[in-house]
């Protein structure tokens, strides 16, 4: 990859229009000899791949599995080893909080202790939702501030939640307050240099006061927290790329990603559709749009292969209403595969259309992994998508004379 600094040089702004649509997951693996892409029936997309060019990618090296927070930077055009997204920051942006730079952010458990000071139990018994936004609200009532670091309390599922701390010189170099396992006695936030010691501190004041307060409580009596992280330093694609970037993402992860590179966040409702319209309704407004489909993903995660064949017809039904709009370049491709058969994301290569009226179209037929692999783009990392894109929008200058 280019240095950014050479990106910022070779950049420029353009009138062209570039749609990034992103089926989160979108690669899998055969099941009776086909895949969820191979299983679909899409001529939308066929006919489309007809007049493209395609290939496959990796999202960060190949055999690295990416998770999404990763395998997004990279589609953005960032370098995912550069810029480590922490696991307290995604979780906090997954809840759809925003984070200003100065934020310290955690996950939190709710955690049973026993009167020895031994954790018992990483999850407080899987305490109910219902029963942790009790917590969190009581929680908050009595604590708001340590010195003059702000606390704000978010409740996730069962016995997750999310903590950022909010205030000065609070550095995020900082080792869990959590034994990782059960029998263990707990353990306080340790910083591991000297600059995140105030931070420590006041997180270490936090758990004490929290102990306090849920001495009374039979299951969720203490708290772990772990994954403390701020939002990484990091250039938006306005300032890398001279775009004017919309994000459309119905999952608050996803809608926090593209805030981190600077995009705007456009209101969009529930469904696939609900996405499409957006698109249409503000294409005039930005040059740039990341559209995200989360349920390629979902359903690959939970194993369902027919839903996941079902998730991508349906994109593929929409896909005129998209062409309609005449994207001078448009690129179909995957965060990170999530075959049905694994549950799970993976090492898989993505799938990647390109569809562009400068590109050297080749003979791959059909959206499909296997044929794509045939594809005149051939295989590369998926942080050179960006340059593609702007290249065949008419946006980057020649480098040297
Ligand atoms: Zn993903």
């Amino acid at each position: 990859m280019i240095p950014e600094s050479l990106i910022k040089e070779l950049s420029q702004p353009g009138e062209t229009k570039l749609v990034l649509l992103v089926l989160d997951g979108l690669g899998g693996l055969p099941i009776d000899g086909l895949t969820e892409m191979e299983k679909a029936n899409t001529p939308n997309l066929d006919d489309l791949t007809k007049r493209s060019i395609c290939g496959l990618t990796d999202s960060v090296s190949i055999g690295v599995t990416p998770g999404s927070g990763p395998g997004h930077l990279g589609l953005f055009g960032y370098d995912p080893l550069k810029y480590e997204i922490g696991r307290g920051v995604l979780e906090a942006l997954g809840q759809g909080l925003i984070l200003s730079p100065n934020d310290l952010a955690s996950r939190g458990n709710f955690a049973t202790k026993d009167k020895n000071g031994i954790i018992v139990d990483r999850r407080a018994g899987r305490i109910p939702t219902e029963e942790n936004k009790k917590l969190i609200a009581f929680l908050r009532e009595n604590i708001s501030k340590i010195d003059n670091v702000e606390i704000i309390l978010d409740s996730g599922r069962e016995h997750r939640f999310v903590a950022i701390f909010r205030g000065k010189n609070l550095e995020a170099d900082i080792k869990d307050a959590d034994p990782q396992k059960e029998g263990l006695p707990a353990v306080p936030a340790y910083p591991l240099s000297d600059g995140s010691k105030y931070a420590a501190d006041i997180i270490n004041r936090f758990i004490e006061k929290v102990n306090e307060l849920l001495s009374n409580q039979k299951k969720a009596n203490t708290i772990l927290m772990r994954g403390f992280a701020k939002l990484p330093k990091i250039p938006s694609m306005k300032e890398l790329f001279k775009i004017k970037p919309a994000a459309i993402a119905t999952y608050p992860m996803y809608r926090g990603l593209a805030r981190l590179v600077g995009m705007e966040i456009l209101e969009t409702g529930e469904t696939i559709k609900d996405e499409f319209d957006t698109l249409k309704d503000n294409f005039d407004k930005y040059d740039f749009f990341f559209v995200h489909i989360k349920k390629t993903d979902s359903f690959g995660e939970d194993g369902n292969f027919p839903k996941k064949v079902e998730i991508i017809e349906e994109v593929d039904r929409l896909i005129p209403t998209l062409l309609e709009l005449k994207p001078d370049v448009l690129v179909i491709t995957g965060d990170h595969s999530t075959p049905s058969i694994l549950k799970s994301h993976s090492w898989h290569p993505n799938p990647i259309l390109l569809y562009s009226r400068y590109e050297r179209v080749d003979d791959v037929k059909h959206f499909s992994e296997r044929e794509f692999a045939k594809g005149g783009l051939g295989r590369f990392l998926a942080q050179n998508i960006l340059l593609l894109m702007l290249a065949n929008g008419l946006r980057l200058k020649k480098f040297g004379a």
